[in-house]
């Protein structure tokens, strides 16, 4: 390797790393929020990454990906209610999905995050939306997801998510791979007969209480995937991978024919990410589902994405012009 190339490979993932802290930052700014929102080009750039602002524009999609035999997860963005009404409303939003789902007969799931639901506001109501949600994906036989957030909120989420379990099954919550906890949770998990969503996680945490490298997450990730495999296999667990990594996929995939759990996980990856990998591995005979975000509270949630791959940037700047 020449001393450029060895520069450069040292230099580009710091560049790239600062660009991720900088972006994830950026999530969390208000004024930069409001400032994205009211730009044409950026809404333009939004659109890589959902199919509209409306859910009729996200069911749209969602039966449109039902005939490539595509699963779908609907998600309606916002995250960190401040107020009890503005969190019931989005509770009566997500039933009124459900709704829409059965009417509209789509192979469709929701997601939902708890402090969309109000767990800044009060834990207890909180949790009385998600069993009430989860009640109605029983009673519809679809499913109801909790995604996972910031580390803080990681005791809150999986302690609703065992009370809504307890009420029966249709119900699933999201892991993440970095955290340094999560085999932990995970092990503390499986005796309730889980369904989980494992993914890498997207948000900035602290060395203390996330791994930092690429290679750490990774490794921990395909632990985290064979333990779930294995409780899979032995009909103690559900299992969805949430990743676009390819290479990972195709070892889960192997994993889970020496296991026997081939027939019994899902991939799920994100709308307009891999969208010809997502059609090919669904005509290979993986069950994959796509998760369709909608709504107006695009900011953060875009951050994280661009914060992903950073080279998405080019998008923002091309729909610039
Ligand atoms: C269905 C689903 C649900 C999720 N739910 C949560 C959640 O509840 N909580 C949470 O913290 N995180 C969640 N995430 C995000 C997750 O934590 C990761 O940040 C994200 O999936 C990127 O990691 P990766 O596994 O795809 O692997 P990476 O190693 O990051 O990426 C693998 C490859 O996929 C492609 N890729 C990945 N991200 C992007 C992108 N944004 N744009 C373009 N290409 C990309 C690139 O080619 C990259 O090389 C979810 C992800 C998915 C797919």
């Amino acid at each position: 390797m020449s001393d450029v190339d060895a520069a450069r490979s040292v230099y580009l993932p710091r560049r790239m790393s600062l660009a991720r802290t900088l972006l994830l930052r950026a999530s969390r700014s208000p004024w930069l929020a409001e400032q994205f929102r009211k730009r044409a080009f950026a809404r333009r750039a939004v659109r890589k990454f959902m199919p509209g602002e409306s859910l009729g524009e996200a069911l749209d999609a969602a039966s449109a990906l039902a005939k490539d035999n595509l699963g779908t997860v609907l998600t309606q963005l916002g995250e960190q209610v401040q107020n009890a009404t503005e969190a019931a409303a989005v509770r009566d939003h997500y039933l009124q999905v459900f709704d829409q789902i059965r009417q509209r007969s789509l192979p469709a799931h929701v997601s939902v995050k708890l402090t969309h639901l109000g767990l800044d506001v009060s834990r207890e109501a909180c949790m009385h939306h998600v069993l009430d949600l989860a009640a109605k994906a029983r009673a519809d036989r679809t499913f109801l997801w909790i995604d996972m957030e910031e580390a803080r909120y990681v005791d809150a989420t999986l302690d609703i998510y065992r009370r809504a379990r307890a009420d029966g099954p249709g119900i699933g919550v999201c892991l993440q791979a970095y955290l340094r906890r999560t085999p932990q949770d995970l092990a503390a998990l499986l005796p309730i007969g889980p369904a989980i969503r494992l993914v890498k996680g997207a948000y900035r945490e602290s060395a203390e209480i996330a791994l930092q490298r690429k290679e750490e997450i990774d490794a921990q990730y395909e632990t985290l995937a064979g333990q779930l495999l294995d409780a899979t296999a032995g009909g103690r667990a559900t299992v969805v991978f949430g990743t676009h990594d390819l290479g990972l996929v195709e070892r889960i995939g192997k994993e889970a024919v020496n296991r026997s759990a081939d027939a019994r996980y899902e991939v799920h990856m994100l709308y307009g990410i891999r969208s010809d990998d997502q059609r090919d591995l669904a005509s290979q005979g993986v069950k994959v589902r796509i998760l369709i975000s909608y709504g107006s509270h695009w900011f953060a949630w875009y951050m994280r994405r661009l914060a992903e791959r950073p080279a998405n940037i080019w998008f923002v700047v091309r729909s610039a012009f």
